[in-house]
């Protein structure tokens, strides 16, 4: 089973900040921004290179959280949402998750 996947069904510890029946929500354990927490479907797709018609109910449920949770995280001047995909984008657990990063200035944009 994946790291990811341990940490919804609790075996691995994770501080959580959000769950429900489809979305888990979680601090980074390695931040790279004042705010970085991760939003992942329950459901294990290894990456956005998997997503299809058939689960991406499941990426719009993560996406509606992720303004919820910027707001109770106090990124009201705004965030940015990452998802590696593969290894070129150095993707590390094969686990589809949206990094949320924000509580400062972003500065040097990839795109
Ligand atoms: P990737 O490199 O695949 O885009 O992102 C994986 C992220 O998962 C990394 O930012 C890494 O710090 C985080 N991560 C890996 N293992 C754990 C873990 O056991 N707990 C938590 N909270 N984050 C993890
Ligand atoms: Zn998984």
């Amino acid at each position: 089973m994946c790291v990811f996947c341990e940490i919804i069904n609790g075996n691995i510890p994770s501080q959580c900040l959000y769950e429900d029946e489809y979305v888990y929500a979680f601090r980074d354990i390695n931040p790279q921004a004042p705010v970085h927490f991760l939003v992942i479907p329950k459901q294990h797709i290894e990456s956005a290179g998997k997503i299809t018609a058939e689960n991406s109910d499941l990426v719009a449920k993560c996406f509606e959280v992720i303004p919820k949770l910027a707001a109770e995280q106090g990124l009201s001047n705004g965030y940015r949402i990452i998802s590696n995909c593969g290894p070129d984008a150095g993707q590390s657990v094969e686990h589809l998750h949206f990094h949320v990063l924000g509580g400062k200035s972003m500065g040097e944009k990839l795109v």
